[in-house]
């Protein structure tokens, strides 16, 4: 685990310690013991799977792809997280990633534990006939960790659907007989998925934003005036006037954040900038999302890069480079890229004084305490995107119950489940003086030591 995510653990611990949150009934000895087995648990996953997809390409080239699949915590239930599909993959991060999946599915009260997967290959290398050929193979490789009650795994960057619907398959033909509905998530709907899968992670990372800003701080007078880290006045004062707003990455999460930003119309929030691996676009008095979307589902997801492009969409913007969407003059970044977008080189040439993170850790631990000590609003990835894994539950339990929800339903659970951790978190943010990355990771601590105590594992 790397130095910056075993940081935050050895933080959350302390701070649990310090305010007498950590198993407050122990003896102090029984105390301190639980506590040093607690960080060993969470700074070591469980297992790491590792292997070489090697396969011929349709060229006759024979390549060895490393693969990865990590059980970072069951104590929750099944481990549960995506399959990455990108270069940069490698063992660490699918460690890091997912151990904040343990995180994110102990804040939000999803019965999963934490696990991630990792290919290391950029998809838009292979024809399509050998992408299937290596989802195939990866479930070949790992079946013996993977099902329903076990791991299921999901999409993350560089995969969907089509990936989870050819693993299913994979899976089902392994394990004859076996119930396979529940083995992956993130289906198509005629496949098993669930209605708003696609749209979940993105929707919800606006929702919490929303939430925070314009719905929570009503009538809550007495949080104004309690609050010990400003938070609130500043966030009172931003939902007061129209916002800004800046969306690094156009992909699954980027393009529904930056769509649901435009149609929330009665906010009069303002989608000005859009970025991906190519261009940014930028246009001070908004862009025109919807005419973007449907121009990136017939571009092979890329946004525009040239006028006459943008021309095609019937509409006008800066064409700049890919990065400058970090740099812009907004009031709220969202960042819906990869990790590690902000860090310490270029944390200091920020504006926007709201941050909200659609990707797993895409601001370092240094940029995150720079942020903080600039007072800027940080809403944390495990709060923000987890409406992914959240209908990735109810997808499960769609596959179990074999009947299946409308999208409105989906959208109204989803919604009421990521309101009810707001409600829990954001009074004790409000209360305490930490920040709200900090208030989260210490409420996901706390009950996943509750739970191992209570199953024996903290001796
Ligand atoms: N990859 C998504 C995440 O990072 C979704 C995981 C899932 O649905 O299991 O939260």
């Amino acid at each position: 685990m790397s130095h910056q995510t075993k940081a935050i653990v050895q933080g959350s611990l302390d701070a649990l310690l310090e305010n007498k949150l950590f198993l407050p009934d122990l003896q102090a000895d029984a105390r301190e013991q639980a506590f040093t087995s607690l960080g060993a648990i969470l700074s070591t996953p469980n297992k790491i799977h590792k292997s070489f997809i090697r396969m011929p390409l349709e060229g006759g080239k024979v390549v060895r792809i490393p693969a990865f699949r990590v059980h970072h915590n069951d104590a929750l239930g099944p481990y549960k997280g995506g399959i990455r599909f990108h270069e940069s993959v490698n063992e660490e991060e699918v460690i890091n990633l997912a151990f904040l999946m343990t995180l994110k599915n102990a804040l939000h009260g999803v019965p999963f534990g934490g696990g991630k997967g990792g290919i290391v290959l950029n998809p838009r290398d292979y024809s399509v006939k050998e992408l299937n050929v290596l989802s195939k193979k990866y479930v070949q490789y790992f079946a013996d960790a993977l099902g329903p009650d076990k791991d299921i795994p999901a999409p993350d960057v560089g995969s969907g659907e089509r990936e989870m619907d050819w693993m299913m398959a994979e899976y089902k033909s392994i394990k004859p007989g076996q119930p396979y509905r529940g083995s992956f998530t993130g289906k198509s709907v005629i496949n098993g998925g669930s209605l708003g899968r696609r749209e979940a992670t993105g929707k919800g990372v606006y929702f919490t934003l929303r939430y925070m800003l314009h719905d929570f701080l009503n009538d809550q007078e007495d949080v104004l005036t309690k609050n010990q880290n400003g938070f609130a006045k500043k966030a009172l004062a931003a939902a007061n006037r129209p916002l800004t707003v800046a969306v690094q990455g156009f992909g699954n999460v980027g393009s529904v954040t930056a769509l649901e930003a435009y149609s929330c119309k009665h906010l009069q929030n303002k989608v000005v900038a859009v970025s991906d691996r190519n261009v940014t676009l930028f246009n001070a008095d908004g862009l025109d999302i919807p005419a973007l979307v449907n121009f990136t589902a017939t571009n092979k997801g890329d946004l525009p890069t040239t006028e006459e492009q943008l021309e095609k969409c019937g509409m006008k913007a800066n064409i700049q480079d890919r990065n400058d969407l970090l740099y812009l003059e907004v009031d709220v970044l969202m960042l819906a890229a990869l990790e590690s977008q902000i860090h310490k080189d270029n944390m200091d040439k920020i504006k926007a004084s709201i941050i909200v993170e659609g990707a797993n850790a895409p601001v370092t631990a240094e940029a995150d305490q720079f942020f903080n000590d600039k007072g800027a609003i940080i809403i944390p990835d495990i709060l923000a995107n987890a409406g992914g894994v959240i209908v990735s539950y109810f997808e499960w339990l769609q596959g179990r119950e074999t009947q299946f929800y409308s999208e409105d339903e989906v959208f109204v659970m989803l919604f009421k489940q990521m309101k009810a951790t707001m409600d829990t978190i954001l009074p004790k943010f409000f209360d305490d003086p930490f920040p709200l990355r900090q208030t989260c990771y210490i409420h996901s601590v706390m009950k996943l030591s509750t739970v191992l105590y209570k199953q024996g594992k903290l001796y």
